[in-house]
């Protein structure tokens, strides 16, 4: 078994406040690096300081963003362990990510290890309260000094880690969303399944356009005839359209979401009829306008459900159940928390628990 080098910090950074945490803006003691080169493979596994570090100006990721990345949390649990959601899945999925972009996969079972001994270590960065958690980002960048398209020979992982406050601190806040019909996010063939950096970068434009028209997110349709619903921002999309679930398939542009597969479960475990089908946004918004539109929530590790008040396309706009939060979301958000932080029964082996003396 591949042993890994832990260096600990003397000079531990005092944890923020709850209240002051956000997301993304803080980062732990310590994180978990790890090299490649094509003779040794993944090697020389180490937990250090977390600091900045030194590159190359002709270093590769930065050129041809031959990149990749995942995003996990973990929680505390009522009894003081940490309760880490779906990591294998998670790594799975950075392992498919990875193979598309010609970056050498990772032994899960090795990294999960590695990633259990750095959440040891900086235990006291998995905050408390409810709603809080501990956003842990792994990542691998080509790191070759070249110019030039090809792969690279030589990568970094790193994993990082972020406590993150209570997404709704003050109660759902159902978004206004606005259906984009120029640019799109992701290609079938391309890497829209994949989260790779590129796909964000492209997400850019019509993110700020949206926001510049006062709507929160952007609702991405098809590439090829720009009328089927892919994804709303950086989350999958449901709707619960009369008495079924409905959720376009995994068709390969969109991202497979651990959410969107947590969330499947629990609703075919409540009898609740879903569909992985194509959806088009004229039969969306003439359901928004007959009623029949009940709810519409975006799944995703950030913000678990988020509700969607209205959606606005071209000249109209149809506003969902009043702008108020479903009662299917707020139950399903409800069911997959208690999951997480280990008030409720773990029946799909989701949760990894590190006992904390
Ligand atoms: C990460 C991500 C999701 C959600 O995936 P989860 O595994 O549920 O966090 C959905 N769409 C995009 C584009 C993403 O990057």
């Amino acid at each position: 078994m591949a042993k890994i080098d832990v260096n600990l910090r003397k000079d531990l950074k005092p944890v923020p406040a709850v209240d002051k945490l956000g997301f993304g803006v803080h980062f732990s003691d310590h994180m978990l690096v790890m090299d490649y080169n094509p003779e040794k493979g993944w090697h020389d596994a180490r937990i250090e300081a977390y600091a900045p570090i030194s590159i190359d100006p002709s270093m590769m990721a930065l050129h041809y963003g031959q990149a990749i990345f995942e995003g996990m949390k973990a929680f505390r649990a009522a009894d003081g362990n940490i309760n880490l959601f779906r990591a294998r899945d998670h790594f799975r999925r950075f392992n498919k990510s990875a193979r598309r972009v010609c970056i050498p996969e990772l032994d899960i079972e090795e990294v999960l290890r590695f990633l259990k001994k750095l959440l040891g270590v900086d235990q006291q960065w998995v905050p408390a309260d409810h709603g809080t958690a501990l956003y842990i980002r792994p990542f691998i960048f080509a790191t070759d000094q070249f110019l030039g398209v090809r792969p690279s020979h030589t990568y970094k992982l790193m994993i990082i880690l972020s406590p993150v406050g209570a997404y709704y601190a003050e109660g759902f806040n159902p978004v206004k969303i606005m259906v984009e019909d120029e640019y799109v996010r992701a290609v079938r063939g391309g890497i829209g399944a994949i989260k790779t950096p590129g796909n964000y970068a492209a997400s850019l434009l019509a993110a700020v356009k949206a926001q510049k028209k006062g709507f929160t997110q952007v609702l991405w349709l098809d590439a090829h005839e720009l009328k089927w619903l892919e994804e709303v921002g950086t989350m999958n999309i449901m709707l619960k359209i009369g008495d079924e679930v409905i959720t376009p398939p995994l068709n390969g542009s969109i991202l497979p979401g651990i959410t969107r597969d947590s969330t499947i479960k629990i609703l075919k475990g409540w009898n609740v009829p879903v569909v992985e089908k194509q959806i088009s946004i004229d039969e969306v918004m003439q359901a928004g306008r007959d009623g029949s539109l009940q709810e519409m929530f975006g799944t995703g590790t950030a913000a678990v459900i988020s509700p969607v008040a209205s959606i606005h396309y071209k000249d109209s706009s149809v506003s969902i159940n009043q702008g108020q939060v479903g009662e299917l979301s707020q139950k399903l958000f409800d069911e997959i928390t208690a999951i997480q932080y280990g008030s409720k029964e773990d029946v799909n082996g989701w949760i990894d628990t590190i006992t904390v003396r």
